[in-house]
């Protein structure tokens, strides 16, 4: 008997489990897959190079997930530095100056941030649609626009990139710009937020070797008590827990805990049933639909024409790419999402439509030397079984507030761990990390 058993070698579950193993007891983690990770997976290339298929980038904050990764020895790598960003819209392709070599922002600056670009677009749909109040406005319009960001953006870390935005977007600002002159340029010219989305608001990280990298440390450090190829069809809880394989044997344990996301977990058969109103929580949190798909090209051509690798377009079937390539590879790899509505159809035609239709976009994008890949990557997420769906669930608004909370809440001796289980970075890789800590701490003491 198991003082504990996990459902899922994911990064909860691992992390869960490295948490109790420290504290001698007794684990064994059941993965249904025949490797660990869940939603990381790396894919390595035929030149010892790799991608990686499922969540790489390291937010701010992700302050649990860097602890891992600094104790497990590992480092991370920023987003490359160089070259322009690629925005496209409406057919043009614009490259503007990247920020990445900026000191980041804070959750709380980057939020300030969005809501200065909102109200400044929400002004300029106003200006170009209500003449009365543009007359009824005119001195107020008539502002210094340095003026209008510092009384509207809270944070200096803010102000000033939105100065950066600006810029990036229209050139410098003029020494003597009025805010209906400013409002002007937002009506003519590029998307101010899709420009912030992807130009590095947020300075992403990753791991060299590939989130995998942690997953696999954390799987080695548990040696054994690791089970790959063990699917678990049946979860029966009273006073301990007795979990039923695929292939009929049983494993029991004092206490369990379980990663697998809201509605996945539902597909198992539980004795006694889940309440009601749990399988109810479930259903409003549908997992998204992302593929990640990748282009091999013979060498990072972008970076020869001064570009980042990184664009993002107002239209096509991929509108945002990264520059992926990892150290010492010696091809350049582009990665691009399929996402929502041009996921749920192409995931429906050939993989030769969607190589196709990212490769369009690249081209639209980097030009006619992204027309010729060497190589087509990709992982449909929605169409894994133990998965079934990505990045992770996806609370409409207010759903969080009411049926989150709740979600997480142990029935018995069964817990519930993992991205979508967390109250902060829910559905990241920092939630999973927090998550799966707090869910063993709380399963140690139950045992103590
Ligand atoms: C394409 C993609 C890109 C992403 N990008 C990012 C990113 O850049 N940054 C970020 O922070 N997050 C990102 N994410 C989200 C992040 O990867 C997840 O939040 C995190 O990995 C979830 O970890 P988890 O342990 O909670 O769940 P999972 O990793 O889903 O773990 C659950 C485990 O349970 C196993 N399992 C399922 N059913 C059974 C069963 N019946 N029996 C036994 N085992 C079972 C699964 O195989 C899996 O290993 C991304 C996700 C995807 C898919």
């Amino acid at each position: 008997m198991f003082d504990c058993a996990i459902i899922g070698a994911g990064l909860a579950g691992l992390v869960a489990a490295r948490h109790l193993a420290d504290r001698g007891l007794k684990v064994c983690v059941l993965e249904a897959r025949d490797r660990v990770g869940g939603r990381v997976e790396n894919k390595v290339l035929n030149d010892g190079s790799y991608v990686e298929l499922g969540g790489q980038w390291i937010g701010p904050g992700f302050d649990s997930l860097l602890e891992i990764i600094e104790e497990l020895g590992l480092e991370t790598i920023g987003m490359p530095a160089d070259g322009n960003l690629v925005v496209r819209l409406r057919g043009q392709a614009l490259s503007v100056p990247s920020s990445e070599d900026e000191p980041a922002l804070t959750p709380f600056e980057v939020s300030d941030l969005g809501q200065g670009l909102m109200r400044l677009r929400r002004l300029a749909e106003r200006l170009r649609t209500d003449n009365a109040w543009r007359q009824a406005n005119d001195t107020w319009l008539n502002q210094d626009l340095r003026r209008w960001i510092t009384t509207n953006l809270r944070t200096q870390g803010a102000q000033r990139r939105f100065t950066e935005v600006y810029a990036a977007a229209f050139g410098p600002m003029p020494q003597e710009c009025t805010l209906l002159e400013g409002l002007h340029q937002v009506n003519a010219g590029p998307d101010l937020e899709t420009m912030l989305a992807s130009n590095g608001g947020l300075h992403q990280k990753r791991v060299e070797g590939g989130m995998a990298a942690v997953t696999d440390a954390l799987a080695a450090k548990l040696g054994d008590a690791v089970r790959l190829g063990a699917e678990v069809v049946k979860v029966e809880h009273g006073d301990g827990v007795k979990l039923t394989l695929a292939d009929g044997e049983v494993v029991e344990a004092k206490q369990l805990i379980s990663t697998l996301p809201p509605r996945l977990a539902m597909s198992l058969e539980h004795e006694p049933a889940l309440p009601q109103w749990r399988s109810e929580a479930a259903d409003k949190v549908a997992p998204g639909n992302v593929i990640k798909a990748f282009l091999i090209y013979d060498t990072p051509f972008w970076r020869e024409l001064g570009l980042s690798g990184q664009s993002s377009a107002d239209e096509g079937a991929v509108r945002v790419t990264f520059d992926t390539t990892a150290k010492g590879a010696a091809k350049g790899h582009l990665m691009g999402f399929f996402e929502g509505a041009d996921a749920d159809s192409l995931s429906r035609r050939s993989v030769t439509l969607r190589e196709r239709a990212f490769t369009d976009s690249v081209v639209r994008s980097f030009g006619e030397q992204g027309a010729k890949p060497v190589a087509y990557l990709e992982r449909d997420w929605a169409a894994e079984k133990f998965t079934g769906g990505c990045h992770g669930a996806h609370f409409a608004p207010g759903v969080w507030t009411t049926n989150g909370p709740i979600l997480a809440q142990a029935d018995g001796p069964l817990h519930w761990a993992g991205a979508e289980y967390a109250n902060r970075f829910n559905g990241y890789l920092e939630g999973a990390v927090r998550s799966g800590r707090e869910v063993a701490a709380a399963v140690a003491r139950n045992l103590a």
